[in-house]
C-alpha cells in the first residue's frame, strides 16, 4: 500500500494518476503505518516507511540535512532513463550528489534529477521534479508535437513502479491489460464524406478532380504512386458525371466495405448529425469548411444496418464541444437515424478545450474520443489509457493515437507508405509494451479514390493482428476502463515470500476480465537502481465479484 501526502490543489489528479496506475493507495493517515510514501506536498516529513519517494523542486529539510540544496529551477527539460526519454513540462531541478548513480538525468546536461539513499531500514528517493503537475499537465494541455511519440504518462508510472520494485517491495496492480491480450486497439472511422452525390460543385468536388488527376500524375512522376492506383484514380475522376446521374456506382458511399477489410473486428463510426452548418468557435463561426454536406438522417439506412450488423455509431460532433444543449441536439440526431441510443462521440475537425468534458459529459454522452492531433500522430496525453479528464465526473476520455489523414496530408506528415509504417509501428510497440487502447481513425473516404489508403490500413490491421490484440468497439472498450476503474483492492497482505490480496471487480458481459499483477521484487540489496524491465506473475480476476489470489516470489 502506498501512502500519498500531496497538496490539496492537487487531490483531483492524484485520484486520477491511481486509476492509470491501479495499485493499491491512499492519502497518508496518521494513524497507518505504509510501506511506501509517495511525498509531493513540498515537505519532508520524516515518516516510518520502508521506503519514501520524495518529489519535488523546492529545497526541504531532507535536502538542508544533507547539506544539498536543488540546482536552479528549469523548465521545458527532458529526462533520459535508461535510453527512454520522459518530456517534463513544469519545473525541474537537478538533485546532484557526488559519486551518485546517474540512472535519470538531464537530457542535455546529464545532471542527476533523481538518487536514492540506502540505509538498513529505509531507503529514500530524492526526485527533482513535481510528479502530480507533470500528469496535470498531460491530462489537460496534453503533449506538443513534437514529443508525439512519447507515452509519457505510462513512463511516469514505469519508473515509480522500478523505484519500488528496486527497493524491495512488490508492487500489485491491475494493468491495463484486457485478460487474453496484451493490449486493445479501437479501429473508429469519421464519416466526413459518406457519398459523392452529396456534392456537386463544391470545393470537396473540385478538390477530388484536382487530387484525382493533377495531384495523382504528380504523384506518380515523383514514384511516390503505382501506375495501378493513377489509373484507378483517372477513372473515378472521369466516372464523376455519371455518378450524379446515377449511371455509375458512388465509389464513396462504400464506407462500410470497412466491415470487409476488417473481416469481423469490431469498429466505431462517428456520425455527423446536421447538415450544412459549419458550427462555432469560442470567437466566432467555424470556417465555412467545416460544414458538412450530409445529415445522419441522410444515411439513416445504410448507418442502421452497421449498428445492426454490431458496429457501432457514435456522433462525430459539431457544436457538442461547446454547448451541451447543442451536445444533447446532436446526440438525439444521430439516435434517432441509428434507432438505438448512442454514448459516444468525436469532435469534427478535434475541436475540443478544457471544459468540453464538462459539457459533453451534460450532454449525455458517456465518452469522447477527440484528445488527439491533427497534424501527427501519438500520445497527447502522453497516455493509451482511457482517463477522467479533470472537468468531468464520470465521462471518459478515449483518446486518439493515428490518423490517416495526418500521416498522409502534404499539409500534414506528408508520408509515404514505407515512412508512415515507420511511425506507427512504435506506437504499436508502446502499446505492446504498456498496455492500453491504441485508437485509429481511418476516414470513409480513405479506401476510395483519390486516396486510396486501404492498402496501407490493410497491412496495419495485419501487423495489429499478429500482436494479438482485443478489437472492441471503443464503448466496449469504455467500458473494460470502467469496470478496471471500478475494481476494489478490499485486502492486501504481504508475507514472507508472497502477496495475497481479496479484490472485487463487478460486472461481466461479452468484455475480457481484468488481471492481477504483482511485480516481483529485487532481491539486492546494493545501490537502488530504478530498471525499466521487471519480472511479474499474473492472475486472472475474471468476473468474479469477491477472488482472493496469492502469488509467490521468491
Ligand atoms: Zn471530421
Amino acid at each position: 500500500m502506498i501512502g500519498v501526502l500531496a497538496k490539496p490543489e492537487d487531490y483531483d489528479v492524484v485520484r486520477e494518476f491511481f486509476e492509470l496506475f491501479k495499485t493499491p493507495w491512499e492519502f497518508c493517515r496518521r494513524d497507518r503505518h505504509y510501506e511506501v510514501v509517495l511525498q509531493a506536498d513540498g515537505t519532508s516529513n520524516d515518516r516510518p516507511a520502508a521506503l519514501v519517494l520524495l518529489y519535488g523542486t523546492e529545497a526541504t529539510a531532507f535536502d538542508e540535512q544533507r547539506k544539498r540544496l536543488p540546482g536552479a529551477p528549469r523548465r521545458n527539460t527532458t529526462l533520459l532513463w535508461d535510453g527512454d526519454s520522459i518530456p517534463l513540462y513544469d519545473k525541474a531541478v537537478s538533485v546532484a550528489v557526488d559519486g551518485a548513480a546517474r540512472d535519470v538525468t538531464f537530457a542535455d546536461t546529464g545532471d542527476p534529477v533523481a538518487f536514492a539513499t540506502r540505509s538498513k531500514d529505509r531507503t529514500v528517493v530524492r526526485i527533482g521534479y513535481d510528479l502530480f503537475r507533470e500528469i496535470r499537465h498531460l491530462l489537460t494541455t496534453g503533449q506538443p508535437p513534437a514529443h508525439a511519440g512519447i507515452p509519457t504518462l505510462e513512463r511516469h508510472i514505469a519508473l515509480l513502479r522500478s523505484w519500488i520494485v528496486g527497493a524491495g517491495i512488490p508492487v500489485l496492480e491491475i494493468p491495463p491489460v484486457p485478460a487474453g491480450h496484451p493490449f486493445t486497439v479501437c479501429l473508429t472511422h469519421d464519416l466526413d464524406h459518406p457519398s459523392l452525390r452529396f456534392h456537386r460543385f463544391d470545393h470537396t468536388t473540385f478538390g477530388f478532380l484536382y487530387r484525382a488527376v493533377i495531384g495523382s500524375v504528380v504523384k506518380a512522376c515523383r514514384g511516390r504512386l503505382p501506375l495501378s492506383a493513377l489509373r484507378r484514380n483517372v477513372s473515378a475522376a472521369l466516372a464523376l458525371p455519371f455518378v450524379h446521374l446515377g449511371w455509375a456506382d458512388d465509389f464513396w458511399f462504400e464506407f462500410d466495405r470497412y466491415l470487409q477489410l476488417e473481416k469481423g473486428l469490431a469498429s466505431t463510426f462517428f456520425v455527423i448529425p446536421v447538415k450544412g452548418d459549419p458550427g462555432r468557435t469560442l470567437e466566432g463561426p467555424a470556417p465555412s469548411l467545416r460544414a458538412s454536406a450530409y445529415a445522419a438522417s441522410d444515411i439513416a439506412d445504410r448507418i442502421r444496418s452497421l449498428a445492426s450488423g454490431g458496429s457501432e455509431v457514435g456522433v462525430h460532433g459539431i457544436d457538442a464541444w461547446l454547448d451541451s444543449g447543442r451536445g444533447s441536439q446532436e446526440r438525439e440526431a444521430v439516435s434517432r437515424a441509428t434507432g438505438v441510443p448512442t454514448a459516444g462521440v468525436r469532435m469534427h475537425w478535434l475541436y475540443f478545450d478544457a471544459q468540453s468534458p464538462a459539457r459533453l459529459e451534460q450532454a449525455g454522452f458517456a465518452y469522447d474520443s477527440t484528445f488527439g492531433y491533427n497534424e501527427t500522430v501519438g500520445f497527447r496525453a502522453g497516455t493509451l489509457q482511457a482517463f477522467k479528464p479533470l472537468t468531468a465526473r464520470q465521462l471518459l476520455e478515449l483518446p486518439l493515437h493515428v490518423m490517416d489523414t495526418a500521416l498522409f496530408y502534404p499539409s500534414h506528415l506528408d508520408l509515404t507508405p514505407e515512412a508512415a509504417k515507420k511511425k506507427v509501428l512504435p506506437l504499436v510497440d508502446e502499446a505492446e509494451q504498456h498496455g492500453g487502447a491504441l485508437t485509429i481513425n481511418w476516414h470513409d473516404r480513405s479506401i476510395a479514390p483519390e486516396r486510396l489508403w486501404d492498402g496501407f490500413y490493410l497491412d496495419l490491421l495485419d501487423e495489429l493482428k499478429r500482436r494479438n490484440p482485443w478489437f472492441p468497439t471503443s464503448a466496449q472498450a469504455v467500458a473494460w476502463f470502467q469496470r478496471r476503474r471500478a475494481a476494489r483492492f478490499d485486502n492486501v497482505r504481504q508475507d514472507d515470500g508472497s502477496v495475497q490480496v481479496r479484490a472485487s471487480a463487478y460486472g461481466a458481459g461479452a468484455i475480457p476480465g481484468l488481471t492481477i499483477r504483482v511485480h516481483k521484487p529485487s532481491t539486492s540489496d546494493g545501490p537502488l537502481r530504478p530498471m525499466r524491465r521487471t519480472e511479474f506473475i499474473d492472475a486472472p480476476l475474471t468476473e468474479s465479484v469477491d477472488a482472493r489470489v496469492a502469488v509467490s516470489y521468491p
